[in-house]
């Protein structure tokens, strides 16, 4: 099929590529006259495995193409994927107007019938706007069907969620679209759940809600571990393999962070606010991940006491591995807690550093992951990055000015990094 997506972020890129991979015809549309240039020329502007290949096989193939033309890309395709962003706003609704201007830059480029279909995160009831607006300013009253098609690839796995999505959600108001939308979905092989737009829109919210809340629960659980002498790995564990609860996104740590889960949440306790609702539990679920990184903190300070003057190693500023997005990034918050207190930081990560030099332009980069403790007070893990994991602890106790590791998100064995005498702090451990 002919496809356009209009925002070709990390959303609106991979999208585009894996329809390309399955054989539809995409035109990827940005704004972003910069964005549009890097990907005509080769180049991909974020880090996402696997996806470099991809585009770039796809591009050979004549079947992925990228343009700053909105009309363009809209005319040259049957159905249009909206995938712009929807920040959070100070008093955490949904900023709309991205979605707004691409509705009327739409309505202005449409001369036939069109499916338009909002893949952005967006509060419930936006469909209904969108179609409004667009009727408003389609001067030439074309007929055309809006959906609702919300995302929920994980970034760092962008490209495996795409290709074998667990589910894939299509809100309609009439059963026009549903044919063309279900051949589009058709090679992935994934069930199909066919509903109403409102339905569809806040299916996503509730679902990054509840991971929020699965993760805050972890936290809190960890807390209890910590007061009470237990292992929160352990408990984790336990619980997981109950088929009714399941062990992923029961990982405590510093508190999830990143483009979505902090502005969902938000958005979602707005929307319950806005229908007469006050969402509490939700509410709840902010505040403990708030907790977890003020008490993190808290546990640096109590061991290097004044922090004026300390120099410390940060390992990881992504908001989580396999990505390059430093976008609410727990780790970037974290530096910038430590760099206020008048901390000296080194940082490493492994794709995220140059996203990372505008939010944190007075810290050292350091290329190798294993230098990053030379000469510094303690050690960081703020990321999860596997290959932390590999760090070479017997370097890095010898390059300390003392052996002190804070692992923020539980790389390593507590009795193991004792017995190799270490002054270690992980989390509900
Ligand atoms: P992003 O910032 O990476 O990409 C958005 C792109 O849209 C940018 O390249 C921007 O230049 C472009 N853009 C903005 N206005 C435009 C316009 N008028 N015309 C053309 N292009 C325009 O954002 P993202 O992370 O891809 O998120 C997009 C949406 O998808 C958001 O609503 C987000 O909540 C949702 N989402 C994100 C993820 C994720 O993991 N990042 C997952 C699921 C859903």
């Amino acid at each position: 099929m002919k496809l356009s997506i209009i925002g070709t972020g990390y959303v609106g890129l991979v999208t585009g590529t894996c329809f390309a991979e399955v054989g539809h015809q995409v035109i990827c549309v940005d704004n972003d006259a910069a964005k549009v240039k890097t990907l005509q020329a080769g180049g991909i502007p974020i880090y996402e495995p696997g996806l470099e290949e991809l585009v770039k096989k796809n591009v050979a193939a004549g079947r992925l193409r990228f343009t700053a033309d909105t009309a363009e890309g809209v005319n040259q395709s049957d159905v249009v994927f909206i995938a712009v962003p929807t920040p959070p706003q100070t008093d955490g609704s949904v900023d709309l107007s991205y979605i707004e201007r691409v509705a009327r830059d739409i309505a202005a480029a449409m001369t036939s019938y069109k499916i338009i279909v909002d893949k952005s995160t967006v509060p419930v009831k936006t469909g209904e706007k969108v179609a409004e607006t667009i009727k408003r300013y389609c001067a030439s009253k074309t007929e055309f069907d809006v959906v609702s098609n919300p995302e929920f690839l994980r970034e760092g796995f962008a490209v495996g969620d795409l290709m074998n999505p667990d589910r894939v959600v299509i809100g309609v108001r009439s059963q026009r679209p549903v044919a063309a939308m279900t051949e589009i979905y058709s090679p992935f092989k994934a069930p199909i759940i066919v509903t109403d737009i409102n339905s569809a829109e806040l299916i996503k919210h509730a679902a990054n809600s509840f991971l929020a809340l699965k993760i805050s629960y972890i936290n809190a659980i960890a807390t209890v571990c910590e007061a009470a002498g237990a292992n929160v790995q352990e408990v984790a564990h336990g619980i997981g393999l109950d088929e009714r609860i399941g062990r992923r996104f029961l990982n405590a740590g510093i508190g999830f962070g990143g483009s979505c889960f902090p502005k969902d949440l938000s958005a979602f306790i707005k929307i319950s606010e806005q229908v007469g609702y006050d969402f509490q539990l939700l509410k709840e679920v902010q505040r403990i991940n708030a907790d977890q990184m003020a008490r993190f903190v808290k546990k640096i300070t109590e061991t290097l006491w004044v922090l004026k003057d300390k120099k410390i190693g940060v390992l990881g500023l992504a908001f989580k591995q396999n990505t390059d997005d430093v976008r609410s990034s727990p780790a970037i918050d974290l530096c910038q807690r430590l760099l206020k207190d008048g901390a000296a930081l080194r940082v490493h990560d492994p794709k995220a550093m140059d996203k990372a030099r505008p939010l944190l332009p007075n810290v050292t980069y350091v290329e190798d992951m294993n230098a990053v403790a030379d000469g510094c007070d303690a050690l960081v893990v703020a990321t999860e990055w596997d290959e932390f994991k590999q760090l070479d602890l017997a370097r890095a106790k010898k390059a300390l000015t003392h052996p002190i590791l804070f692992d923020g998100r539980n790389l390593f064995n507590p009795a193991e990094m004792e017995k190799l005498g270490w002054i270690y702090k992980s989390v509900g451990r």
